[in-house]
C-alpha cells in the first residue's frame, strides 16, 4: 500500500495556533532535505542530536523561522528511518509553508498513521503496538490511556507470541505423525494433548471476556436513569453532574427528551442519560421521549430505576411491568429527607438488597452510595491489570481461532483423522498472529492505519 521509498513529511502537532508545531520528516533523503533548509554555513552531522537554527527557504533564502531540529538517524528513530523533525513556532502558516518547501524538495505528504506503518512494517512494533499507538493518542479516559500504555510496551503482543509458538508446536506434534507415521515416531499422547488444547482455549476465553472489559476503557460506561415522573431523575443528573443540566419541576412528565452529561470517575468517562419516564403516555412527544428511554435502556451499561422513598408505590407498580434486565438494574431509593427508615427496600418487596441504596438529591445525604456503585461496576468491569483485548479486530481473530479449537475439540471426540486436526490448530494460530499483524493482506494494514491521525 504506502510505497516505502518515498521520503515522507507532515505536521505532528494538532491543528491550529500553538506553543511549538512540530513537523516530522522520515525517509532516506530525509538529512538531505532537511540541510536545505539550514543557513548553508551550518551543515550538520548525521548523528543523534538537537540543533537550535534558523531556518531559511532553499531557493530565495527568506527567513521563515528559527526553532529546534531534532536529529534522529537510522534505525535509532520511530520509524526506524531517518528521521528529523523541526519544532518551530506554533503557527499554521508557518507549517504550511515548511510542509510546502520540503515536498518542493521532492518529499511527498504523510498518509495517515504512515510513520506508525513504517515503525511496524520495519519490525520496531509488532501490529498490536502500532494500534496501541492509536488508542493512546485518543484516550478517553486515564484508564484507557493505561491499559493502551500496556499495549504499547508489548502488554498483549508478549501474551499472544507465546500462545501462536504453542499452537503451533501443536501442529507439528499431529503434523510429524501425518508425514512420518512410519518413521517409528511414537503415537500421540491423546490424554496430555487433549489437556494442552483445552488449556489454551481457556486462554483464548479469557481474552474473549475481556473485551467486555475494554470495551468499558475504551467508550466508557453508559448509565441511564429510569423511573415514573417526579422521582427524582432530572434532580439526580444535576447533582452527579454539579450543573442545572436538566429541568426540573414538580410536573410530571417534565423531561420529554433524554438530556445526557458526562464525568470521569476511576479515569473513565460515564455518561448519564436522564430518561422521560417508562409510563403510559397520551401524548405524541412524550410517547416519543419514552420510545427514546426504551432504547437508551436497552444499551446502557447500568440501570438506575429510581424509586420515591417517600411514596414508592408508583415506582414499584411500574418496575413489575417494566420488564427491565435485572442484571444490569440498581435501585435506587430517593428523598430519604422525607422519611426516617434509610434502608426501606427491607419492607417493601424482594429487590435483591445489595442492588439498593438510599440517598436524597435535596440534603446530599448518601450521595456517595450512588458514586460507589458506579465506581464498583468500573473496578470489577475493567479488568484491573489484566490483559485485556480492547478492538473489535482482535475480539474477530480471538473469535476464529477458539472457533477453531472447538472444531478441534470436535474432531478429537468423535476421532477423526489427523489432517482435520491440523487444519485447525493451523488456523488458530493464523487467527492469533493476524493479530500481531502476521500474514495479513496489504488491505487490512490500510483499513488499520487509515483510522490514525496524519504525522502518527
Ligand atoms: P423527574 O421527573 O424524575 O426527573 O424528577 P425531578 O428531578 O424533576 O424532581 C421532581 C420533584 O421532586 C422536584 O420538585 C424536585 O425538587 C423534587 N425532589 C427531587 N429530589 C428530591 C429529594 O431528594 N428530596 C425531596 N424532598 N425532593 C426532591
Amino acid at each position: 500500500m504506502y510505497e516505502l521509498q518515498d521520503t515522507i513529511t507532515a505536521i505532528a502537532t494538532p491543528a491550529g495556533v500553538g506553543g511549538i508545531g512540530v513537523i516530522r520528516l522520515s525517509g532516506n533523503k530525509a538529512f538531505e532535505m532537511a540541510q536545505k533548509l539550514l543557513p548553508e554555513t551550518k551543515p550538520f552531522e548525521k548523528r543523534r542530536q538537537i540543533l537550535f537554527t534558523a531556518f531559511c527557504h532553499p531557493q530565495t533564502g527568506e527567513s521563515l523561522d528559527e526553532g529546534l531540529l531534532l536529529i534522529m538517524p537510522a534505525p535509532q528513530s520511530y520509524t526506524t528511518e531517518d528521521v528529523v523533525e523541526f519544532h518551530v513556532h506554533g503557527s499554521p502558516l508557518l507549517l504550511e509553508k515548511i510542509i510546502e518547501v520540503l515536498a518542493g524538495l521532492g518529499a511527498r505528504l504523510a498518509h495517515p498513521g504512515e510513520f506508525t506503518y513504517r515503525a511496524f512494517i520495519h519490525g520496531r512494533l509488532d501490529l498490536t503496538q502500532a494500534e496501541a499507538v492509536e488508542s493512546l493518542v485518543s484516550a478517553q479516559g486515564d484508564a484507557s490511556r493505561r491499559q493502551a500504555l500496556r499495549h504499547l510496551t508489548g502488554g498483549l503482543a508478549s501474551h499472544l507470541e507465546p500462545m501462536e509458538e504453542f499452537l503451533k508446536s501443536l501442529y507439528l506434534k499431529v503434523e510429524a505423525r501425518l508425514e512420518f507415521a512410519d518413521d517409528g515416531i511414537p503415537p500421540l499422547d491423546r490424554a496430555k494433548f487433549e489437556e494442552e488444547v483445552a488449556g489454551v482455549r481457556n486462554e483464548l476465553q479469557k481474552l474473549l471476556d475481556s473485551y467486555q472489559q475494554g470495551k468499558v476503557l475504551r467508550e466508557g460506561l453508559t448509565v441511564a436513569l429510569v423511573g415514573p415522573p417526579n422521582v427524582g431523575k432530572s434532580s439526580l443528573l444535576n447533582t452527579l453532574l454539579g450543573t442545572q443540566r436538566a429541568i426540573v419541576t414538580p410536573l410530571a412528565g417534565t423531561t420529554r427528551d433524554v438530556v445526557e452529561g458526562d464525568i470521569r470517575l476511576k479515569g473513565v468517562r460515564v455518561r448519564f442519560f436522564d430518561t422521560a419516564g417508562l409510563r403510559n403516555a397520551e401524548n405524541v412527544v412524550e410517547v416519543e421521549g419514552i420510545r427514546r428511554s426504551r432504547q437508551v435502556m436497552e444499551e446502557a451499561d447500568l440501570i438506575f430505576w429510581l424509586i420515591d422513598a417517600s411514596n414508592p408505590a408508583e415506582s414499584l407498580t411500574e418496575l413489575e411491568t417494566s420488564s427491565l434486565p435485572a442484571n444490569r438494574v440498581w435501585y435506587l431509593f430517593n428523598k430519604v429527607d422525607l422519611v426516617t427508615d434509610r434502608e426501606p427496600w427491607k419492607k417493601i418487596l424482594q429487590l435483591p438488597t445489595e442492588k439498593c441504596l438510599s440517598f436524597s438529591c435535596a440534603t446530599q445525604e448518601g450521595l456517595f452510595r450512588v458514586f460507589g456503585a458506579v465506581e464498583s461496576f468500573i473496578q470489577t468491569s475493567s479488568g484491573g491489570e489484566d490483559v485485556v483485548i480492547t478492538s473489535t479486530r482482535h475480539r474477530q481473530e480471538v473469535e476464529k481461532a477458539l472457533a477453531a479449537l472447538n472444531n478441534l475439540q470436535t474432531l478429537m471426540e468423535t476421532l477423526q483423522p489427523f489432517e482435520l486436526w491440523a487444519e485447525e490448530l493451523k488456523a488458530a494460530a493464523l487467527a492469533i498472529g493476524h493479530i500481531r499483524g502476521k500474514d495479513l493482506p496489504a488491505k487490512a494494514f490500510e483499513d488499520i492505519f487509515n483510522k490514525f491521525c496524519v504525522g502518527k
